[in-house]
């Protein structure tokens, strides 16, 4: 658990909210009690222990993307909101709330190390001990595995081997929904299983669990064995040493939807657009809130199995800013899930590189 910042806190349980106009939630559910000043007001009296845990209350604190779309108005640097609301999310088991929802999840978690059940076993490919380790995700895994086979074949046509484990859920869904010790066992199993495998690099196609290794492990005291590179960026450092060269897309105009923690924690928004970039002939649409300034698009914090309907109104919201007449192109297997609807063409950017090279 990071440490709380009560006066940051108090600070926003006393804001009138000048970031509501971005909070998707606050914007869909019309609560104000899911307001991000709501949430911290109730977040600041569990700390305080002005207020007992009930389900009424972990389900208002649950209300947080970690889309972090209040930072862009917010006047206080030193404050991560979402994290605040982990923190308290992650008190309220001690406090004897649940969230109904989400104990089947925690149970899969816990029995198969994957929110959404048992695993694919034909997961585990590619060649033992190569220096290179691709991490699909447990999202990838259960519902797109086409990306993952973008991924392979982009890796076999830069001529590069590569290795996949029988990896477990890097443990961010176990955190945010209040488990940390389910979390840091999940940690342990993946660090254990990275060790063994012997690889230096580690190249993941999934935001979340990249912030998890990079950001959430090292705070857990969890040394990682192996360098992580996010799947944008290394995909487009193949494109400038020339191992991988793009042909013609067969689509002729997409609209690249900004993931949130590429966007806003990782800043990463200039390398997925050097990657359309260099696919000729094809345009790039700017969605109306594009690059630090995205929308969410629903998925974050594990909101499509948590809340699926307030997921969906909120890819909608989404959706309306990004070009009719484009295909939708994103980094990230919770924002494709979100936004595949209304028939809309959505695909990652590894699955759009790979039918191009
Ligand atoms: S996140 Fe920042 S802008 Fe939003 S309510 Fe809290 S203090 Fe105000
Ligand atoms: S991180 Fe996103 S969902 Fe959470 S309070 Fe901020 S804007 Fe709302």
């Amino acid at each position: 658990m990071g440490k709380v910042n009560m006066e940051e806190l108090l600070n926003c349980a006393l804001c009138p909210n000048i970031c509501r106009c971005e909070c998707p939630v606050l914007q869909v559910t019309g609560r104000e009690a899911v307001a991000p000043a709501g949430k911290a007001r109730l977040a600041a009296m569990l700390q305080k222990e002005q207020l007992d845990w009930d389900e009424e209350v972990l389900d208002a604190v649950s209300h947080c993307l970690s889309c972090r779309g209040c930072t862009i108005h917010c006047p206080f640097a030193e404050l991560s909101l979402c994290d605040e609301l982990i923190n308290a999310r992650l008190a309220a088991k001690a406090g004897g709330a649940r969230l109904p929802q989400v104990e089947p999840y925690l149970a899969n978690l816990k029995n198969y190390g994957s929110p959404y059940g048992q695993k694919n076993e034909t997961a585990v490919c590619g060649e033992k001990g190569a220096e290179i380790l691709y991490y699909a995700g447990c999202t990838s895994m259960a519902n797109n595995p086409a990306s993952i086979e973008a991924a392979r074949s982009l890796f076999s046509k830069a001529g590069l081997s590569y290795q996949m484990i029988d990896e477990d859920c890097c443990g961010y869904p176990a955190e945010i929904w209040g488990d940390e010790e389910l979390a840091r066992r999940l940690a342990e199993e993946n660090l254990r299983k990275m060790k063994e495998s012997g690889a230096s690099t580690m190249v993941t196609g999934c935001p979340e669990c990249w912030l998890t290794f990079t950001g959430h492990y090292p705070e857990w005291g969890l040394e990682l064995p192996l360098e992580i590179i996010d799947a944008p960026a290394y995909f487009l450092g193949l494109l400038k040493e020339g191992r991988l060269k793009p042909g013609r897309a067969d689509m002729k105009k997409v609209s690249y939807h900004d993931p949130c923690i590429w966007a806003r924690a990782a800043q990463k928004t200039a390398e997925p657009r050097e990657i359309i970039n260099k696919i000729p002939g094809l345009e790039l649409h700017e969605a109306s809130s594009s690059g630090e300034k995205t929308r969410c698009c629903g998925g974050g914090a594990m909101f499509q199995l948590s809340y699926p309907d307030t997921a969906a109104a909120i890819a909608r919201r989404r959706l309306a800013e990004l070009a009719e007449d484009a295909a939708i192109v994103t980094a990230c297997p919770f924002c494709r899930e979100g936004l595949l609807q209304e028939n809309r063409q959505v695909l990652e950017l590894v699955e759009l590189l790979d039918r191009t090279c």
